[in-house]
């Protein structure tokens, strides 16, 4: 018997807030008392506030908690954010400054040079960016982020090649509608369709990807120095981001040690075994076809980004697909992840044994 630790999620109503239900419902460490969104939703029962879109219904305890104004105050010290990127900037900030610890999904604070963006896998040591956050900011709290969905899989996939010394990096991605939020998309745009242009998306992959992928030092984050250049689409698939992505690779490795970098690949939460660690995080997937979001997507509950159809590539030396779950490892299940990591590293007490 354990003792779960109490969360709370702003943004609750929305896609990835719907998502964090369903990973905290029937979680091991974490219990959800909390949910918080606009003052539209405010005041209301969960279950009657969020136009739920998910094909699993929320627990009937979470669906009958009532709706908070997104304002600190009675929210427990842990607090997970999927609000609107228009306000979660400084909503995130004053539930920091009132002794919070934010686990936050959106974009705001990601490119801070004193908050952590993290993978797990890859920059568990970024955790100590909390200590410049802390000297610096004075908050009782703190904010720490994972980064944009399409980032996520496509750092991934670059940390197991890391070793081999990345100079240069095309991505094109083919982003799914719940990508966009609810209700997102309209349907006359994206049926049949292909968008090519996602406000905002391509800087933050450029970015967010030399960040994570950075060296820490002396309290701040080199970013790695490859050249990385993304182009973004939408197209009319329900979940899954796919990223079609070309690398160029100084040590110029044979194509079988590249795919078994992919295999080899883990981290952090798979050596402590965190409750939402996949057990692969970089599944290759030997068929010509794959990874395809219909038949991809859910592995592993959506926490393993799928690999497949590398081969050489006449202009950067090697090409290859990677596939994963927006809204899970891209988002809500991220930053359950991250929530696991801060306990597993102390930052957060952990839950306590009965
Ligand atoms: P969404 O479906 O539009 O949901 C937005 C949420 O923000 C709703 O809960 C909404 O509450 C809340 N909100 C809006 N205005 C607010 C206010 N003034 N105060 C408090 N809460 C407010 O969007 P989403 O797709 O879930 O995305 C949420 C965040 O995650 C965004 O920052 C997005 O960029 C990021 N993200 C999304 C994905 C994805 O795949 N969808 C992936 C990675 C990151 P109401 O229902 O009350 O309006």
């Amino acid at each position: 018997m354990q003792r779960r630790i109490d969360v709370g999620v702003l943004g609750a109503t929305g896609m990835v807030g719907q998502q964090f239900v369903l990973q905290l419902a029937a979680h091991p460490w974490f219990r959800l008392v909390w949910v918080g969104a606009s003052e539209r939703s405010a005041g209301q029962r969960y279950g009657d506030a969020a136009p739920w879109r998910l094909p699993v219904t929320p627990p009937e305890a979470i669906a009958n908690l009532t709706v908070e104004p997104a304002r600190p105050g009675n929210a427990p010290e842990l607090v997970f954010s999927a609000m609107d990127a228009s306000v979660a900037g400084e909503i995130e900030q004053a539930f920091a400054k009132a002794g919070h610890v934010v686990v936050s999904n959106s974009r705001n604070h990601r490119m801070d040079a004193d908050v952590p963006l993290l993978v797990p896998e890859i920059n568990t040591d970024h955790v100590a960016l909390l200590e410049t956050q802390r000297a610096r900011r004075g908050w009782g709290g703190s904010i720490v982020t994972n980064p944009n969905c399409s980032t996520v899989f496509l750092s991934m996939a670059l940390a197991a090649l890391k070793p081999f010394g990345i100079e240069s990096v095309l991505v094109t991605t083919l982003q799914a509608l719940s990508g966009a939020g609810y209700p997102g998309v309209a349907s006359l745009d994206a049926v049949g369709n292909v968008v090519p242009f996602i406000d905002g998306e391509e800087p933050k992959i450029e970015s967010e990807t030399r960040k994570i992928l950075g060296t820490l030092e002396n309290g701040q984050v080199t970013p790695h120095p490859m050249a990385v250049s993304a182009q973004a689409t939408r197209v009319a698939v329900v979940n899954g981001h796919t990223e079609s992505i070309a690398v160029s690779l100084a040590s110029r490795p044979p194509i079988d040690e590249v795919r078994e970098a992919f295999g080899r690949f883990t981290g952090a939460p798979q050596r402590h075994g965190l409750p939402t660690a996949p057990l692969q995080p970089l599944l290759y997937l030997p068929e010509s076809n794959r990874p395809q979001p219909r038949l991809d997507v859910d592995r592993d509950g959506g926490m393993t980004v799928s690999i497949g159809r590398l081969r050489t590539c006449p202009v950067l030396g090697y090409k290859f697909f990677a596939l994963g779950h927006n809204t899970v490892r891209g988002a809500a299940g991220a930053a359950v992840l991250n929530a696991e990591l801060l306990v597993a590293e102390g930052v957060l007490a952990a839950p306590v044994q009965g």
